[in-house]
């Protein structure tokens, strides 16, 4: 499979060289160049497939031969070690929940698979891959956890010190081995500058250097499978089923839509929002107009200019009225935000984490136009996440899942860096080819 830069289509990489770049050299995101429905056949009987088989059907032709048969249902296994449940509220009423992985958000997909496939293409090519990010706390976590031990990558985190949640920073800042958190005496627009200088630095050619934030194919793609799941699940009611994403670099609802290309029998989308409502606004008045991101309780969507949303033009052929008959987005304020966590907890007694909550509003509102179809909404992150934001609300105290419970435990490494220089030194010192006995 080709895919080719959204700044230029002339641009083209394989599966593997969009994977390690990350980005085109003309700073263009990768597309798939073919988009290829499944057969109706796979629809009829998608209740008798597994999770891990689906994932495989959907995901193939978007690798073509570049990972053989066996290794790609491997890594599709490892990626998928988890749940995915689907919560009922009522007959009409669902909810997704994706964050039974090891880092409690719906990224940890995203990032094992990522992570999976780097660390394939790294031992074929025999060089290491060096993997810099920098995270405001949830995409750093989910890479920390997912790259973990993977053979041939070492990444590098760099996070604002003193600026991510204690539970954030244990769980990037605890593991050692091919991890290296760095506290950044700065902010997370610091660290996102030293990851930018890295990348255009001549001085660092001979370092394999990647990123892995969500415009990475390997992170986008796989997350196309909860629209899948979800389906399988409520397929035999015979109703519309349309679908609330709680957005922010609109990866997730990208991936769905996506998912509707390939043939899935989703009938309408929903992004739903926090202030942050540059799409909202454009679906609304065609005209797109990024303003400063504004700081709300569901933070990791306080994004104004979703990197993402270009591909969700793609997909559309750049219609706006095609867009708009597939795709409503509505956004919502903090106040009505908390108002539906206490109401989840009171009706249904369902704790909800405010972006969930967020995504719950925006199924509300389309329910009121189509009482009678199926609503479903993603649950991304566990509330213990955001229990500042979510304990005062609900009045209780919301328990740590038992499988994270043991970092509490772990004692967070002493790295800092205050300039890019040092970044650059410490860089330049790690070994860049991988050991023959590899
Ligand atoms: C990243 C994230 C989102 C937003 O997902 P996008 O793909 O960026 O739209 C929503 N909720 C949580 C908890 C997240 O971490």
């Amino acid at each position: 499979m080709n895919y080719y830069s959204l700044n230029n289509n002339q641009n083209k990489a394989s599966f593997s060289e969009a994977v390690i770049k990350g980005i085109a050299p003309d700073k263009g995101l990768y597309f798939p160049e073919n988009i290829q429905a499944l057969n109706k056949d796979f629809f009829n009987k998608i209740e008798y497939f597994s999770n891990e088989e689906i994932a495989y059907q959907t995901i193939k032709q978007f690798i073509g031969n570049e990972i053989p048969e066996q290794e790609l249902k491997a890594i599709i296994s490892e990626t998928l070690s988890f749940d995915f449940p689907l919560v009922k509220l009522n007959d009409n009423n669902y909810i997704l929940e994706l964050f039974h992985g090891p880092t409690l958000a719906f990224k940890d997909v995203g990032a094992r698979f990522m992570s999976r496939c780097l660390g394939y293409f790294s031992k074929e090519n025999c060089k290491k891959t060096t993997v810099l990010v920098a995270t405001s706390g949830d995409t750093g976590s989910a890479v920390a956890n997912g790259f973990y031990k993977t053979p041939n990558v070492d990444v590098v985190i760099l996070y604002p010190k003193g600026k991510v949640s204690h539970i954030q920073e244990l769980q990037l800042n605890t593991l050692e081995e091919n991890i290296t958190a760095f506290a950044v005496d700065g902010t997370f627009d610091d660290c996102q500058a030293m990851v930018k200088s890295a990348f255009i630095d001549e001085g660092l050619k001979s370092i394999q250097l990647t990123s892995a934030n969500s415009i990475n194919i390997a992170r986008w793609l796989p997350q196309m499978w909860y629209f899948f799941f979800a389906y399988k699940q409520l397929k035999n009611k015979n109703k519309d089923i349309f679908i609330s994403v709680p957005s922010g670099n609109f990866g997730n609802i990208c991936a769905g839509l996506l998912a509707e290309k390939l043939g899935l029998p989703i009938s309408h989308f929903i992004a739903s929002t926090n202030v942050n409502d540059t799409v909202p606004y454009y679906l609304k008045t065609s005209e797109y107009t990024p303003k400063a991101s504004q700081q709300t309780i569901s933070n990791a969507m306080d994004v104004s200019d979703p990197s993402n949303f270009i591909r969700i033009q793609e997909l559309f052929s750049n219609d706006f009225n095609a867009l708009k008959a597939a795709l409503s987005a509505y956004s919502f304020t903090d106040d009505i935000t908390r108002e539906k966590i206490k109401e989840l907890k009171e009706k249904h007694y369902y704790i909800a984490d405010p972006h969930g909550a967020v995504g719950q509003l925006g199924l509300d509102k389309y329910h009121e136009k189509y009482p009678d179809s199926i609503g479903i909404s993603l649950e991304t992150a566990h509330p213990i996440k955001f229990l500042d934001v979510v304990e005062p609300i609900i009045n209780e105290k919301i328990d740590l899942p038992e499988h994270i419970s043991e970092i509490l435990n772990k004692t967070i490494q002493n790295h800092e860096i205050s300039s890019y220089k040092e970044l650059k030194s410490y860089l330049l010192t790690t070994d860049n080819v991988v050991p023959l006995s590899n």
